[in-house]
This record gives C-alpha cells, sequence and structure tokens, in this order.
C-alpha cells in the first residue's frame, strides 16, 4: 500500500507503525473479543492504556513532580476559555503576547471572561512574521498570567527561547509544537495542546500544569471545567475519548521507540534545515517570508512570485503525491507541516519537486 506523502497542518500525519497496530488490534483487543472503542473507560483493558499514555507523558516530557497531566476534550479553543476560567480571578489581569490567529483567539476568549491585555504584538497589515524581542514586552508584573503560543501553526514562527516572565506563571499553547524537542516543563505554570499535530488523533487535548494553580484556581465554576476535577478522578471524570487517547498512547511508544525527544528533535531539525536550504536556494521562485530567527521547525511557510505561480506549484506537487500543501485560508501561500510523524525522505521528495519547478536552464 503506497502512503500519500501527507502534510496536512493537523489533522496530521501519524507514525505507520502505530496505525498498523491499531489497525491489527481493531476489532479484538488482548483476545477480549472487542475493539478498544467498545470497551468500558472504567474496564480494565482501557484503564491500564489510559494510565500508560499519561505515563509516557511524564516520561517523555520528564515531567516535574508537584505536576499534573490531564487528558481533556474541546480541542485547544476550549482551553481558551477554560484557562482564564480557572486561572483568571476578579481584580486580576492576564498578559497575552500575540504572534498570531490562535494567540488572538486565545485573548479574545479571555477578555469574555475577565480582563486580559495584549502585552506584546508582532502584527503588521494583519501579518505576523516574528515573535517579538524581550524588549518589546510590555509585561505588567501582577498579572495572573503571561500566555504565548509557542509555534503559529499559520504564519510559520516559532519561539526558539522562552520570553522572561519573571515570577508570574507562563501558560502556553503548543498545539502544533509539543514534543517537537525535549521541554524543560518547570519553566511553565500550564501547557496545553491539541493533538492532532505531533501526537495522534484529533479528539484528545493533552494538559500539563502546575498542582499549584490547580489548588488556587476557582471553584465556582462548573465542575467539568475545572481542572481539579480531572486531576482528582485521574482524568475519568466522565467518558474519556477513548480512541484517540488509545491511538495517543502507539504513538508515544512510536517515539520513545525512535529514541526520546532527544532523538525526535534531531531529526526534526534535519527536515526543516533541508526545507529551508531549498527555499534559499531560489530567490527567484521561493520566499520565506517569516524572521530566520522566528522561522519554525513545524510549518515552514513560503511564498512564490504570484497567485498563479503558487496555484501552479501546489497542483504539480499534488500530481506527484504530494498533498497538504496549501497555506491557511487567512493567507495563501506554501505552508509545508512537517510534524514528528512526518519522515525525513517526504521532505527530501519535496525538496527535490523544489528543486525542479519551473526550472527552464
Ligand atoms: N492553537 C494552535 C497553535 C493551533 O494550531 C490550533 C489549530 N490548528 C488551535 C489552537 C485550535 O485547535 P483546536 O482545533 O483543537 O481547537
Amino acid at each position: 500500500m503506497a502512503r500519500t506523502i501527507n502534510f496536512n497542518p493537523g489533522p496530521a500525519t501519524l507514525p505507520l507503525p502505530a496505525l498498523e497496530r491499531a489497525q491489527r488490534e481493531l476489532l479484538d483487543i488482548e483476545g477480549s473479543g472487542m475493539s478498544i472503542i467498545e470497551h468500558s473507560h472504567r474496564g480494565k483493558i482501557f484503564e491500564a492504556i489510559h494510565n500508560e499514555a499519561l505515563e509516557l507523558t511524564r516520561e517523555l516530557l520528564a515531567v516535574p513532580k508537584g505536576y499534573s497531566v490531564l487528558f481533556l476534550q474541546g480541542g485547544a479553543s476550549q482551553q481558551f476559555a477554560v484557562v482564564p476560567m480557572n486561572l483568571l480571578k476578579p481584580g486580576q489581569s492576564a498578559d497575552f503576547l500575540v504572534t498570531g490567529v490562535w494567540a488572538k483567539s486565545a485573548l479574545k476568549e479571555a477578555k469574555i471572561v475577565g480582563t486580559a491585555r495584549a502585552a506584546a504584538t508582532t502584527e503588521v497589515d494583519g501579518k505576523f512574521v516574528r515573535v517579538p524581542k524581550q524588549s518589546e514586552l510590555e509585561l505588567d508584573p501582577n498579572a495572573a498570567y503571561v500566555h504565548i503560543t509557542t509555534n503559529n501553526t499559520i504564519f510559520g514562527t516559532q519561539w526558539h527561547t522562552l520570553p522572561d516572565v519573571g515570577r508570574v506563571p507562563l501558560i502556553a499553547d503548543m498545539s502544533s509544537d509539543i514534543m517537537w524537542r525535549p521541554l524543560d516543563v518547570a519553566k511553565f505554570g500550564l501547557i496545553y495542546a491539541g493533538a492532532q499535530k505531533n501526537l495522534g488523533p484529533s479528539g484528545l487535548v493533552v494538559v500539563i500544569v502546575k498542582d499549584e494553580l490547580v489548588d488556587a484556581g476557582r471553584s465556582d465554576i462548573p465542575t467539568i471545567f475545572q481542572y481539579r476535577t480531572h486531576r482528582d478522578t485521574n482524568s475519568l471524570y466522565h467518558t474519556p475519548p477513548t480512541f484517540s487517547i488509545y491511538l495517543y498512547r502507539n504513538v508515544l511508544l512510536e517515539m520513545k521507540r525512535a529514541g526520546g525527544l532527544g532523538a525526535v528533535e534531531k531529526l526534526n531539525r534535519a527536515k526543516a534545515e533541508l526545507l529551508y536550504q531549498a527555499i534559499d536556494a531560489r530567490p527567484d521562485l521561493y520566499r520565506a517570508p517569516v524572521e530566520k530567527a522566528s522561522r519554525s521547525t513545524m510549518n515552514i511557510v513560503f511564498n512564490l512570485p504570484t497567485e498563479e505561480l503558487e496555484k501552479e506549484f501546489l497542483k504539480s506537487a499534488e500530481q506527484a503525491g504530494m498533498v497538504g500543501l496549501k497555506g491557511h485560508r487567512s493567507v495563501g501561500g506554501v505552508r509545508v507541516s512537517i510534524y514528528n510523524a512526518a519522515p525525513i525522505a517526504w521532505v527530501e521528495s519535496l525538496v527535490a519537486f523544489m528543486a525542479e519547478f519551473k526550472r527552464t536552464t
């Protein structure tokens, strides 16, 4: 079976062994005569997978003591609301570093819940081509928290050095770059990510949160939205997305087998470097709008001289078996999403295609 070269921005390609295992086990898991999808979330078979998935998260990210891992639903978008519902109290204000469309959405939702402000924005004419420098941040030392989006999926920018936010808790939307490399979790108050890019299928949101923040969170909001509800029930307060968690477990096992996040980072850097070299090698044809220091290793965006050429590029690439390259509908251009599971051979194919496209000599 030929696998399509899939550069989708999310849901995105997943490691083949993780899918093949799901295929083998789909109708009968562990000789139970039932699919994992048909098992109770309170039964032994699912519970073991659930706990293994939580444990693998802790292991791969070296989550320190004093932090909990939660499995939630509602996408990263729900966290835009749930973070301020829990952590932004009356009389407090939260700071947002606005670096793209998703960061803006997070700020907008927080403003519905309480007081929130942009402590920096790099928006120029509706576009973002970099993340801000430390000197540009107008941080409120009394803020309840500072929110960042570590990788901006649409504009293809990424924070390579975390902002210094002093003693204020740092909250990060890592939906499009969680586990792309090892991480010092202790630098964060809370991390959240929709699973559907680096980690697995959609339907699961992974939250890593400092227990102090959970304990101090509001308790006058609906039970289902309180982090403590999920922390105190091992993320089994209600029916979790069992199949998503099962596949997430399979994906994390593959990352572990590949050598952990250090090995994952090496490969991700090599893939991104190959692509940026291919863009920079033909300045007549390709232009990366993002400033070099802010270039993403996960979503690589570039333009061609005209929209017609971009259309032709996308069409020819598709004919050559490569899909998912169209830039986000709000910005156009080309976007190559090379999450953890995209093999370097796919990037090599694309780079070869880019080198030959419209070559006249
Ligand atoms: N944050 C980022 C950085 C994203 O890339 C996305 C989706 N692409 C979201 C949030 C929204 O995620 P969801 O669709 O899971 O709500």
